[in-house]
């Protein structure tokens, strides 16, 4: 057909209106959005007509065009941030949101989220209150500190404590501790932006207390530790420990502060998780300030945790800074709700999913990996061999890096022509999305991240996605 016939045969926004309208929920959907996206569709029609891509009519008929943008409103209203399985093994993923709440966190937020709270009222007085006192005798308590305050993230607490400790100022730090952690906290560039001059000392695998004495000046106000998160060092190395610096601080009167990262709060050694140090400890060995997340080790909201000595904490709340990341009823609300779990080890073991996760015995990954895998074969049948293999989940997060928790995998390959990468796709883009592994042409699912009742939404989640190649 001739292009003028087609562009002709075009229907117009009003016609393809009408397809949509006499739809059950066709009137429902905001006119001004479905009017934009009808438009958008017959766009992209005439353009298709004009570069010679659409040579017949079928596709101009108002009913196929109201479908398109049918479908294409319903995607656009639905929400952009959505629930996805997390078959990674790898527990706090950065990219998915890291630490799933707790039941006793999520409770709390719809609570309080329901209606006004008490978030700055002192209900016994009636008089103003401060945002931090529902959290800071929990923290204290937890962790032996004087005194804690909360902001965002431990990035803003991290540039907080420096503002507040060390503008204009040098703070000592070993070459071997300036790390980046995920793309944009990289501590020469926080501590750049908080005003403080970085003094590097040591080298990249040794630095010793001298290298931190010979540094120390006139324009010394911090002497900083950083937990190395995501990487370490090995073989030929020395590290100087926080007792060391410690002792260094005191003799020198300098604040010794340490941005921990993680914030573990029980020693989980006999589980086999080890080489994290929890905050008591670093606070019993003496530091006057530690920093550390809410939703890593922790298993909470977003936050940033800075715990110490009163003096120092009470100059920090004082900061403006702390005003521009303060954080909000909801955070609160979540963490105030996750440290109470932290009141009885035991059950902060078995409520925070985080460390659930972490702690979870390899039979009953190995159950959870046995049922799915039973699913599936008897859904995909001869559609992909399916099998249970052995493997290492990862703490994520910047946390334990070189922890290796066993795990069981269910490994699916597919028969069906179709390359991994196709699959793995669509399942991103499935409704639960789901997001594992790929290694060797197979597409691994890791159940230590995967809960036990998300295991049929799972299954289904994969059976849809093989149905679309029917
Ligand atoms: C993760 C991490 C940070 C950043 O913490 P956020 O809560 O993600 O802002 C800072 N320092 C260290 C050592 C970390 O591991």
């Amino acid at each position: 057909m001739d292009k003028h016939q087609l562009l002709r045969d075009l229907p117009s926004v009003d016609q393809v209106l009408e397809k949509i309208l006499r739809k059950e929920d066709g009137k429902k959907i905001p006119h001004e959005i479905l009017v934009e996206k009808v438009r958008e569709v017959i766009a992209e029609l005439r353009r298709g007509i004009q570069e010679g891509r659409i040579k017949t009519a079928e596709k101009l008929d108002p009913a196929w065009v109201g479908e398109k943008a049918y479908h294409r409103t319903k995607a656009y209203l639905s929400p952009n941030l959505r629930p996805v399985i997390n078959a990674t093994g790898v527990v706090l993923h950065t990219n998915l949101g890291r630490a799933v709440l707790s039941q006793a966190a999520r409770e709390s937020l719809l609570t309080i989220s329901r209606g006004y709270c008490n978030l700055e009222i002192d209900l016994d007085t009636g008089n103003r209150g401060s945002r931090y006192s529902h959290v800071v005798e929990l923290i204290c308590r937890l962790t032996g500190a004087e005194d804690a305050l909360v902001v965002n993230n431990n990035a803003a607490a991290v540039l907080l404590a420096l503002n507040t400790l060390a503008c204009g100022k040098e703070v000592i730090v070993s070459r071997g501790q300036l790390v980046e952690i995920g793309g944009s906290f990289r501590v020469p560039e926080v501590m750049q932006a908080s005003g403080a001059k970085l003094v590097e000392v040591g080298t990249t695998n040794k630095t010793y207390l001298e290298d931190y004495r010979r540094a120390i000046g006139e324009e010394t106000a911090l002497l900083l530790k950083v937990h190395p998160s995501n990487y370490r060092v090995m073989g030929f190395t020395h590290d100087t420990s926080l007792e060391e610096m410690v002792a260094l601080g005191r003799e020198k009167g300098l604040p010794v502060m340490e941005d921990l990262g993680s914030g573990f709060l029980i020693d989980l050694r006999t589980f086999g998780i080890t080489g994290e140090p929890t905050v008591q400890e670093q606070l019993s060995a003496g530091a006057d300030v530690v920093t550390f997340s809410g939703d890593k080790l922790l298993g909470g909201p977003q936050g940033g945790i800075i715990v110490g000595k009163k003096e120092f904490i009470a100059r920090m709340a004082k900061n403006p800074l702390t005003r521009a990341f303060r954080v909000d009823k909801l955070t609160m609300a979540a963490l105030e709700a996750t440290l109470r779990s932290y009141l009885d080890k035991d059950q902060a073991i078995k409520e925070i999913p985080t460390l659930a996760m972490l702690v979870q015995p390899r039979e009953e990954i190995e159950r959870k990996a046995r049922h799915l895998a039973q699913r599936l074969e008897s859904i995909l049948e001869s559609r992909a061999r399916v099998s249970i293999i052995p493997g290492m989940s990862q703490a994520g997060g910047g946390a334990l890096p070189i922890l290796e928790l066993p795990t069981f995998l269910v490994a699916l390959e597919p028969l069906s022509g179709r390359g991994v990468e196709e699959i793995a796709r669509l399942l991103r883009q499935g409704e639960p999305s789901v997001m594992g592994r790929i290694a060797e042409e197979r597409l691994l699912f890791d159940l230590r991240t995967v809960a036990e009742g998300e295991i049929e939404v799972l299954v289904q989640a994969i059976e849809k996605t093989f149905a679309q190649f029917n």
